[in-house]
């Protein structure tokens, strides 16, 4: 068997040797198992070269007679190169266009949960083009494989260095849906595979948001966290959510204080004050104070500093389940 290692190419394979098809070109391979999240496919009369547009780090290219082209363009080819796991030569530009695809498409999996379960729907339908038998095969190639993978260290040679955390909990999540012996377990280990391959140390943020069967588990933001969880919600706020537990639920804005923006004022506690008026006017110092979704920050400081206001899709999903629980 093939030695398996953490590389697009080599985990892709795998895949194409039980179903006795040759490994497609880059850029097919591409499209093919990540569709729509590295290539954008372009429909255009004119044959024209691949080309990597460094404003929305995505590579675009025409089909022509069913596969991709590439054309004469070396950049892309060596992008593809590198994330596909094959590149020899060291280019740092192309190093750096690959990191920057590895980061978007990281970020797009955290924020739009409906990528990541098309990305699953699809490595299921890759499945399902295989026998029974040849997804029994398979099952025993990765199993073997992600148990010589826990054995090893990770691959730290480059270009995309991995961390050991990142390593273990990645060929974790593979090692648990496979020991499921399931076909739900089979298509999701082989994409934890694929994104881990693909994204490397990017997937760091996948592993944080997505439980091994791709359930979102959110962390809730602690009363009391620690440094490294405070700055990590600073820099990763999509990776948490919030939680209500206190008991005005019949206000329009349940928990949410409202100070003057003009002197400070606490408005709650100011006589007849309604959180369904959308204006307030301050009692102190008659200021006109909106009360709106727009309005709410999550402390003084996020609203003196010119962070974005409370996202509203979280503050609603808090009450929600406090509502529920009642
Ligand atoms: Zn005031």
């Amino acid at each position: 068997m093939n030695e398996i290692e953490l590389r697009l190419g080599k985990i892709l394979s795998l895949y194409y040797q039980v179903k006795g098809d040759r490994l497609p070109r880059q850029l097919d391979l591409l499209e093919d198992w990540f569709p729509g999240l590295i290539i954008t496919v372009e429909e255009d009369t004119e044959k024209k070269a691949a080309r990597y547009d460094d404003q929305d780090r995505h590579i675009h290219a025409q089909r022509s007679r069913g596969s991709l082209y590439l054309g004469d363009s070396s950049r892309v080819s060596q992008i593809c190169g590198r994330l596909v796991g094959t590149a020899r030569s060291n280019g740092e530009k192309e190093r750096l266009s690959g990191e920057d695809i590895q980061k978007r498409i990281a970020r797009e999996l955290v924020s739009e949960e409906a990528k990541m379960l098309a990305l699953l729907e699809n490595t299921k339908k890759k499945l399902a083009a295989l026998s029974e038998e040849q997804c029994d095969l398979l099952q025993d190639l990765f199993l073997d494989g992600t148990e010589a993978l826990a054995e090893q260290e990770s691959d730290r040679r480059e270009p995309y260095p991995l961390e050991e955390e990142t390593y273990q909990q990645l060929v974790y999540n593979a090692a648990y849906q496979l020991a499921l012996l399931s076909e739900e377990g089979l298509y999701r280990a082989f994409l934890w595979l694929l994104l881990g391959s693909l994204l490397r140390e990017q997937c760091g943020r996948l592993l944080r948001i997505y439980d091994s069967s791709f359930i979102p588990v959110r962390q809730q933001r602690s009363e009391d966290p620690t440094l490294s969880s405070k700055v990590d919600y600073l820099l990763h706020p999509e990776e948490y959510y919030s939680i209500y537990d206190g008991d005005d639920l019949e206000k329009r804005f349940p928990g949410i204080a409202w100070y003057c923006d003009e002197c400070g004022a606490y408005l709650n506690e100011q006589e007849g004050f309604d959180d369904r008026k959308e204006v307030w006017v301050c009692q102190k110092c008659g200021h006109e104070n909106p009360i709106s979704m727009e309005e709410i920050y999550e402390n003084e400081e996020d609203w003196q500093s010119g962070k974005e206001p409370l996202d509203p899709e979280d503050y609603r999903q808090a009450i929600e389940a406090a509502k529920k629980r009642k």
